[in-house]
Parts: C-alpha cells; sequence; structure tokens
C-alpha cells in the first residue's frame, strides 16, 4: 500500500462503528500512502496531505487484497475480485490493487486525522511504550507503576503502562516472572524510581512471551499445539518444573486470571 495513491475510494454505507469523517472519499482520492505503521491496536497510515488514516478492527474487521495479474483484478480469469455484503470501503490503488475492509460486526472505525489531532488523540497521546519496542525496557515500567496501589496484573493491562497488552499475555508473563497477579504495582520499583529485580525479570518476562506468540501465529502447526502456562488451566499443574503447585483462577477488574499461588509472590 506504501508508494501508492488512492484512485478511487468506494464507501458502501454510511458508518462503521462512527460514521466516517466528512468528505472522507475527497480527502482521500488522490492522496500517496507514504506511511503505514500500527500503534497499540491502531492500524496508521501517513497520507501525503499530512492526515493519518486512522484505522481499528474492532472485533471483525479484516482487509483483503487483491493484487492485478496477467488481463484482470484478484483472479486468474481476469474478473474484477466479488464483492462480499460486508466489504463496506473499497479502495482502488494506484498500483492496480483492490483492498476491501470487511467488518461483519462493524465494531472498526475509519477516521482521518490532522497531525495535532493526531498528537492530542485520547486513546493514542496517552499509549505506554510498545513492549516488543527499545523504549520498553525495567526502567520504563518501573516508572509507569511507581505509587501504583492498583494490582500488577491491572497495571499491565493499562495501556498507558504498555501498550497493547491483553489478558492472556499478562497473565503468562507475570507466571513467567514468578510475580503474584495480586501484588501492588509498585513493589517493582523502589521508592526513588529504580527498577527492583522483579521488574528486570517481569520486563523480560512480556518480552519472551510476545516474542514467542508472534512466532506461533506464523508457524500454524506449532500454533495449534502451543500450550499455554497458566492461561484457562484452572486445577491443573503449574508447568514450572517441581514446583507442584495447582493453577487458580480469581476475577480481577472483570478479568479472569489464572495463576500459580506456589511459584508466583
Ligand atoms: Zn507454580
Amino acid at each position: 500500500m506504501t508508494d501508492a495513491s488512492f484512485d478511487e475510494v468506494e464507501i458502501r454505507r454510511p458508518d462503521l462503528r462512527q460514521p466516517f469523517p466528512r468528505r472522507f472519499r475527497i480527502r482521500l482520492t488522490g492522496q500517496t500512502v507514504v506511511a503505514l505503521s500500527r500503534r497499540a491496536k491502531y492500524l496508521l497510515a501517513t497520507l501525503s496531505s499530512s492526515e493519518t488514516l486512522l484505522i481499528h478492527l474492532g472485533m471483525s474487521g479484516s482487509f483483503r487484497i487483491d493484487v492485478p495479474v496477467e488481463g484482470g483484478v484478484g483472479s486468474t480469469t481476469g474478473q474484477p475480485a466479488p464483492v462480499d455484503r460486508h466489504d463496506h470501503v473499497v479502495f482502488h490503488m494506484s498500483s492496480g490493487a483492490t483492498i476491501a475492509y470487511n467488518d461483519p460486526r462493524r465494531f472498526g472505525l475509519m477516521n482521518l486525522l490532522s497531525r495535532a489531532a493526531l498528537a492530542n488523540h485520547p486513546a493514542l497521546s496517552r499509549l505506554g511504550p510498545e513492549p516488543l519496542s527499545p523504549s520498553f525496557d525495567a526502567l520504563a515500567l518501573a516508572r509507569a507503576c511507581k505509587g501504583k496501589k492498583t494490582s500488577l496484573k491491572a497495571a499491565l493491562l493499562d495501556q498507558r503502562v504498555v501498550a497493547g497488552l491483553g489478558n492472556i499475555y499478562v497473565s503468562e508473563a507475570l507466571h513467567r516472572a514468578g510475580l503474584s497477579p495480586r501484588r501492588r504495582a509498585s513493589t517493582i520499583v523502589t521508592p526513588g524510581g529504580t527498577p527492583r529485580a522483579s521488574a528486570h525479570r517481569l520486563t523480560s518476562a512480556i518480552t519472551q512471551v510476545l516474542t514467542e506468540a508472534v512466532a506461533r501465529t506464523l508457524d500454524s502447526a506449532s500454533y495449534r499445539s502451543s500450550r499455554f502456562r497458566v492461561y484457562d488451566r484452572e486445577g491443573k499443574p503449574c508447568r514450572r518444573a517441581r514446583c507442584g503447585g495447582v493453577i487458580k483462577r480469581q476475577t480481577q477488574a472483570g478479568r479472569s486470571t489464572f495463576y500459580c499461588p506456589v511459584c508466583q509472590d
């Protein structure tokens, strides 16, 4: 999509989760995509107009890309790819590719933001570091948890502390780090703001858990056989060697937390 421009934009309904922005089609047509990036659960396409196309896939959104082949688009028959009834937006790119946004439940959203609006976006401007970026380290995590009286579990689910971590991987990372989800977030940092050993363990555990999860999604065979250490394993034996604990489930802030009461403290 980068370096291609929007030849034509078809908008097949007035809204997704919210209405499309004013003059959406006109503001996109002719613009070149100069950069594509992601921040937490948002996709960002920076346009030559200096506006940014902000996209959230919601619960069921996805993109389908049909690239031109000899004699036509999207198929060897030379016929244009068929339009699904849940294709709500279709981008026709200068490269010949057609990009359809499909979203049966329509919880997704698309917006066009100026640089200033993007910088002040309520969800984006307060996001913590991306967990797989160099800006995420024990010091950053310790600073974000300093003085926090909430549980470590709740702190890690807070997108202002670290962006994009969900319930499953928070549980898995805490088990790997040997830290109880119920301990206070502030216990991983000294009063002076220095990360304790626990903050270093937790940072590495988060990085490892996510790196392994990404690798698994690229290898469907191991994805199917992947085994969580604690998630969804209530009543089952802890997988840490020689631990002997039994996984417990507890509800914290409306979310299920799984942990081993023996090796996580
Ligand atoms: Zn254990």
